[in-house]
């Protein structure tokens, strides 16, 4: 279900790091051994087998990332991003798999342009991807897709993101199809008679800057409504970039009620708040829009308890020009996969607001097990999929160009401490630094 090319399997040793496996149970400084693309050896003083010895003395070496929320554009608008683009990003960000979704154009949305993206994968992949089909065609929310064709032609999972799914109906037809092929549905919860074309969140900001408000509710009475028919056809469904306290709750009552609901949370509705709408930056515009300081509070309070699995960039290329417009004009979205993890260490592991595991956990094993992917790990015998990172280096962020082809990040110019010194993923060297 996970395509890219064909690269040298890895052979090298990594002398003296801090390994970190939260899922193994491991946070210990020891050597790792990769022979031919596979963890062969974890242990004190390793014999090097002949490969090349990485020193990685007081750096920290984790299972790679997964991002289950990426969109990589193509077909269509290869412009602003390509499969290789944005896997040479998902390398540099220290992933090992990311999932793209199907709001392209053509919408993935029949087997032929799910199959001709998985040829150009096989082709131009630097990490493994996977892709999400629509749920409705042309995600128009009116006719069921051939769900069954799609799961067979390799679709991970099921997704209108961009648009909800309106019909409840449709939606409940669309769970009991899903529940044949076996694929979880990936929902983007908004109530568009309630969201209305509102590009800030609902509050006092908004009001101040004269900007038409986006409230919560119209998330939580989408996310309520999902998970109350995941409940009702007992199937699983995935909650895409949560952003509302209120939601968060709607997913911890079903949660504990045993129903199959997961959700993700964004690195920077993790981070920002409405008050930076108040610069104008087109990249601080986002669907759903951020948020009040109780409801990014509720998102860590989630991300800490594990209510929210996994962090997903929503990685949203866009054109230059499109972002230069003012803010009311500007489409929605930013860019996430080259700054994630470095933003996340600095914001929130750096001052204690979250474990280290944690943020690695929530961004590696938390995503694989919803999505049904191998889960990395620092282990013997598992396929090498590891990322190596430096916790001290300070970098600011576009001082190096970006691997995306966009740069519509919300970070540029901030200084960030932490950075991806080697990636390896589907067990070949794809990003060092
Ligand atoms: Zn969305
Ligand atoms: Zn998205």
């Amino acid at each position: 279900m996970l395509w890219a090319k064909e690269q040298a399997p890895a052979d090298l040793v990594f002398r003296g790091t801090r390994v970190v496996d939260a899922a193994e149970g491991i946070d210990a400084t020891l050597d790792v051994r990769v022979d031919r693309g596979v963890i062969a050896a974890v242990g004190e003083r390793l014999d090097a087998n002949g490969h090349r010895v990485v020193d990685a003395s007081g750096l920290v070496l984790a299972p790679a990332f997964v991002d289950p929320h990426v969109h990589l554009r193509t077909p269509g608008r290869e412009d602003e991003e390509t499969i290789a683009s944005g896997t040479a990003a998902a390398a540099a960000g220290g992933y090992c798999a990311i999932l793209a979704m199907p709001n392209t154009d053509p919408v993935v949305d029949s087997a032929a342009t799910l199959g001709s993206l998985v040829e150009a994968a096989l082709r131009e992949a630097e990490v493994p991807v996977g892709f999400l089909a629509a749920i409705t065609r042309g995600q128009s929310g009116e006719e069921l897709t051939e769900m069954g064709e799609l799961a067979d032609a390799g679709a991970v999972a099921f997704s209108d993101d961009g648009v909800p799914v309106r019909s409840a109906g449709l939606l409940r037809r669309a769970l009991q199809y899903a529940s044949v092929t076996g694929r979880p549905l990936a929902l983007h919860c908004e109530e568009p008679t309630l969201s209305r074309g509102g590009h800030v969140h609902e509050g006092a900001v908004a009001a101040e800057l004269g900007f038409a408000g986006y409230p919560s509710v119209a998330e939580s009475v989408m996310v309520e409504r999902d998970l109350a028919l995941a409940a009702y056809e007992e199937q699983p469904v995935h909650i895409l970039h949560l952003s509302a306290a209120e939601s968060v709750a709607a997913l911890r009552r079903a949660r504990e009620a045993g129903v199959r609901g997961t959700g993700e949370v964004t690195p920077h509705h993790l981070v920002l708040t409405d008050e930076a709408v108040r610069s104008l930056d087109a990249n601080v515009k986002m669907n759903p829009p951020l948020r009040a300081e109780r409801d990014r509070a509720a998102l860590l309070d989630a991300l800490r308890d594990g209510t929210i699995e996994s962090i997903a960039t929503d990685h949203a290329p866009h054109a230059r020009h499109e972002k230069e417009a003012p803010f009311e004009a500007a489409p929605f979205g930013v860019t996430g996969l080259e700054t994630a993890f470095a933003v996340l260490h600095t914001s929130l592991v750096r001052p204690g607001l979250l474990p280290l595991g944690t943020l690695l956990e929530r961004m590696s094993t938390g995503p694989a097990r919803v999505f049904g992917i191998a889960s990395p790990r620092v282990a013997v015998g598992a396929e090498a999929n590891l990322v190596l990172l430096d916790l001290e280096r300070q970098w600011r962020v576009g001082e190096e160009p970006f691997r995306s082809r966009s740069r519509n990040s919300w970070l540029l110019g901030e200084k960030l401490i932490g950075t991806v010194a080697l990636t390896i993923a589907g067990g070949a060297v794809v990003f060092e630094r």
